[in-house]
């Protein structure tokens, strides 16, 4: 027993050296992903339920590892939150996306509302409301396309704080969201001051919405919150045709999901737009 409990110590030490190697490579790697330009962005329509039209996409963030392959953002941006690299990677997001926005607007694809998805460190940055304005005249779009995705636990570490940068960001015509809703701790209380367009429910009360009582209870008291407070509100992970007819009997505004499309790069979203039309 007592050689066994040694192996087993051995054990957890050599996963426990691996992944930390690998966490430090991957952090290495994450420092140059910008430069090397190894980083892309696929994008996710948004649609409202009752037209049935595209309004906007999602941005989400590939990283394309030279040895490694494709590495899952749940994978990197802890990493990169971690070791402050997200403020440069979260920059070239944010630019990236209001360029892509202006390329389909010349292409004459209708205009889409782009949302990026903003991390904690990135939201402290004391220059992030510069360097959105800096994106949005670099790429020539007009702020109203331009959303920013925000996490509850990330509005309610400091209160005030967020309040005061959310409304300069709102002051300049930017739409700001909050993702994830119901899984963090809010404030209903402070949501109210917020000047928030719109609460995003989050995928995993979408995902037993047709078995679960209490993941319906749930959606539907997050709808009826969003519309008391004069919000928008959508649902992300919805996949299903059941889940669909759910949150529209619900009074859901908006969804997102592999029902509609799953992210895909740029150049794919015009025909799914097209398709849309034809529909
Ligand atoms: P999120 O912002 O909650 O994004 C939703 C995630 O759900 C995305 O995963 C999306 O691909 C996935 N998804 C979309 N539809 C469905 C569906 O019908 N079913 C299921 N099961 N999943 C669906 P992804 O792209 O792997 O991104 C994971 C997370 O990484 C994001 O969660 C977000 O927190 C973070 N992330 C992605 N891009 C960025 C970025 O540019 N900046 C920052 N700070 N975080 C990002
Ligand atoms: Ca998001
Ligand atoms: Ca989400
Ligand atoms: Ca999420």
């Amino acid at each position: 027993a007592k050689e066994l409990g040694k192996n087993n110590v051995q054990f957890y030490a050599q996963e426990m050296n691996a992944s930390l190697e690998e966490k430090l490579a991957l952090m290495e790697g994450l420092r140059k992903a910008v430069d090397n330009d190894e980083l892309r962005l696929v994008y996710q329509p948004k649609v409202d339920l009752a037209s049935g039209q595209v309004f906007g996409v999602e941005a989400l963030l590939r990283w394309h590892h030279p040895e490694r392959g494709m590495v899952r953002p749940d994978h990197f941006i802890p990493l990169a939150e971690e070791s402050g690299s997200i403020v440069a990677i979260g920059e070239w997001v944010l630019r990236e996306a209001c360029r892509q926005a202006r390329r389909w607007q010349d292409a004459g694809v209708a205009p889409l509302v782009v949302s990026v998805n903003v991390s904690p460190r990135q939201f402290d940055d004391r220059r992030l409301v510069a360097r959105v304005a800096d994106a949005l005249r670099d790429a020539g779009l007009a702020a109203r396309w331009l959303e920013l995705e925000v996490t509850e636990s990330l509005i309610m570490r400091d209160v005030q704080q967020a309040i005061d940068k959310m409304r300069e960001l709102e002051g300049m015509g930017i739409g700001l969201s909050i993702d994830d809703f119901g899984t963090g701790y809010s404030s209903l209380a402070a949501l109210k001051s917020f000047p928030i367009s719109r609460l995003k429910i989050d995928k995993s009360f979408v995902r037993d919405l047709a078995h679960s009582s209490d993941d319906q209870a749930i959606a539907r008291a997050i709808i009826s919150l969003s519309h008391q407070l004069q919000m928008r509100v959508i649902a992300e992970g919805v996949e299903t045709e059941q889940q669909r007819a759910f949150l529209a009997q619900y009074g859901c505004d908006e969804m997102q999901g592999y029902l509609f499309s799953k992210p895909v790069p740029p150049e794919d979203i015009p025909a799914l737009l097209a398709r849309q039309d034809a529909a």
